[in-house]
């Protein structure tokens, strides 16, 4: 029995993508967006805020991320907060090599972001010298306002996104700049 295979092609004058990947895109980035799974890589001050961000007063759980994650696996997004010694910086990226895609990551406070007041030998001058970085929220520590908005740009960024960006061209350029493959 011989089988044939119809091709459906596309309606005239039509160049987009079509419905899988225009609506469809905007069901799962409505999806990941609100039930982002925070990892949280916390080593002084900046996680005791963050801690009153979990905590019921500012209820992080009305943005879907009340769930932190201590498993690079079943998280997707990375918040670094507190002083990074160069030492322990090979341990952040291996943190964020094993988070499976699409991952996010927010440096929250000053030391993560550049260093801080640690402008020292010892002290990673800012996380973004080894991982891409999607957010920084300033402050010395960011109060929990600030840390739900940086959340919340982290939810716009997963909402728009397109299924296919990061496997791009210009993304996977990003990534190797910061030598990771
Ligand atoms: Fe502590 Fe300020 Fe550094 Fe946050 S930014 S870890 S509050 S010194």
């Amino acid at each position: 029995m011989s089988t044939s295979v119809k091709m459906v092609e596309a309606p005239e004058g039509h160049t987009g993508s079509g419905f899988f990947a225009t609506s469809f895109d905007k069901v799962i980035g409505m999806a990941r967006a609100n039930s982002l799974w925070p990892l949280p890589f916390a080593t002084s001050c900046c996680g005791i805020e963050f801690m009153a961000t979990m905590g019921s007063h500012y209820d992080i759980a009305r943005f879907g991320s009340e769930r932190p994650s201590f498993s690079p696996r079943q998280a997707d997004m990375l918040m670094v907060m507190g002083t990074i010694a160069k030492k322990m910086a090979p341990i952040v990226k291996q943190v964020y090599l094993q988070m499976a895609e699409p991952r996010w990551v927010i440096a929250m406070g000053a030391c993560a972001s550049s260093g801080g007041i640690f402008d020292t030998y010892s002290v990673l001058q800012g996380i973004d010298r080894i991982i891409p970085v999607d957010v920084y929220i300033p402050g010395c520590p960011p109060r929990p306002e600030q840390v739900i908005e940086g959340v919340m740009q982290i939810q716009e960024l997963a909402r728009n996104e397109s299924l296919r960006r990061r496997n791009t061209e210009e993304y996977q350029l990003l990534l190797n700049s910061y030598g990771i493959q």
